[in-house]
């Protein structure tokens, strides 16, 4: 039974709204979706051309579903997550999707779709009003890139864009609980470049610093794939190798200790600078914590320094935790 006044009532309607009845076709086709789509009432009207706003060709509408009395969990495969039931209208469903098809640039659009029932129950018309939340969309897609970008700051050193040092504290501790699980060799190496204060009390603190950027990428050039890399201090450095042995992760090391000795950087005088690093390296054992390891680490580093720098060494097997047996 038609409504009377329906037309106009929807007309001043500032919600783009259609209604489709039996056979899918549309019998109201408001004034502010004419307005947003672009495609006047009286050519919608008497067609079953609903799905013309939004798709490039014919495909059913949430309506169109909802007018085919679909189960819930057809609608939910159709619209996944984006669906819900409607909390103000009984039996209505509300969704939220992108439409790359509208406009140049795409739409969100939050979409809610209405039976109307007879007497009897059955579904004779769906009445579906559609608003655009792209604004919305687009301000929270922004917030949720700069709290991307936020987390990623905080994990990482500024000068270098290595890991900072809170970013290896994490880090060991999942790599400590890795070695637990798996029972895999794992290794952490400790650089410190050598004499780095002499560079800065002779080339100044911002020679320096490129210098620390320089050493930064070589050792982002030497490690592979799942290692990581960390700037913990002012030029220390700690790489952690996971499924890696000792003398694997001794090659990784002294790979960078080459390519840095064999590098040469020019300050703003031309002098041509040179420098070294040295190492320790030891392994992760199950019964690590931050400090056990670390300290390891920071003791074959001293020995490295101690017996004249620009070397890298092995923690000694009587200093390592003796390895878990089972
Ligand atoms: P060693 O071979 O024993 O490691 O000698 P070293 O001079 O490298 O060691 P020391 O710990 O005495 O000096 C480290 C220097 O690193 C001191 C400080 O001036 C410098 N440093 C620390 N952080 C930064 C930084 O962010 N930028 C620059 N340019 N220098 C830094
Ligand atoms: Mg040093
Ligand atoms: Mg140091």
């Amino acid at each position: 039974m038609a409504i009377p006044f329906a037309d106009e009532l929807l007309d001043r309607l500032a919600i783009p709204t259609f209604v489709i009845g039996r056979d899918h076709v549309i019998t109201h086709w408001n004034a502010a979706l004419a307005k947003a789509s672009g495609l006047a009432s009286v050519k919608m009207v008497g067609t079953r051309n609903q799905w013309m706003p939004f798709y490039k060709r014919p495909r059913p509408t949430l309506a169109d579903l909802l007018l085919d009395g679909c189960s819930e969990s057809t609608l939910t495969r159709v619209y996944s997550d984006k669906l819900h039931c409607s909390n103000l209208i009984d039996g209505a469903y509300v969704a939220e999707d992108f439409f790359p098809e509208i406009g140049p640039e795409g739409e969100w659009l939050s979409f809610t779709a209405a039976p109307v029932r007879d007497c009897s129950g059955r579904t004779t018309a769906v009445i579906e009003t559609l608003v655009s939340v792209s604004d919305r969309k687009h301000a929270e897609l922004e917030l949720a890139e700069s709290e991307q970008h936020y987390r990623e700051l905080s994990m990482l050193d500024d000068l270098t864009g290595l890991y900072n040092a809170r970013q290896l504290r994490r880090e060991i501790k999942r790599h400590i609980d890795l070695s637990r699980r798996y029972e895999q060799p794992m290794a952490l190496a400790m650089l410190d470049l050598d004499f780095f204060k002499q560079i800065n009390d002779n080339y100044g603190h911002l020679f320096g610093d490129q210098i620390l950027r320089a050493f930064g990428d070589i050792i982002r050039s030497g490690i592979r794939n799942p290692d990581d890399a960390f700037r913990y201090g002012g030029e220390e450095f700690v790489i952690l190798m996971p499924f890696t042995t000792e003398a694997d992760a001794l090659g990784v090391a002294e790979r960078i200790r080459i390519t840095l000795k064999h590098a040469r950087f020019l300050t703003d005088d031309g002098d041509s600078i040179q420098l070294t690093v040295s190492g320790g390296i030891t392994r992760i054992d199950p019964d690590d914590h931050y400090d056990s390891l670390m300290q390891r680490a920071d003791s074959t580093l001293y020995a490295a320094k101690q017996q004249g720098r620009d070397r890298i060494l092995l923690t000694p097997q009587s200093s390592q935790t003796p390895m878990s047996s089972g």
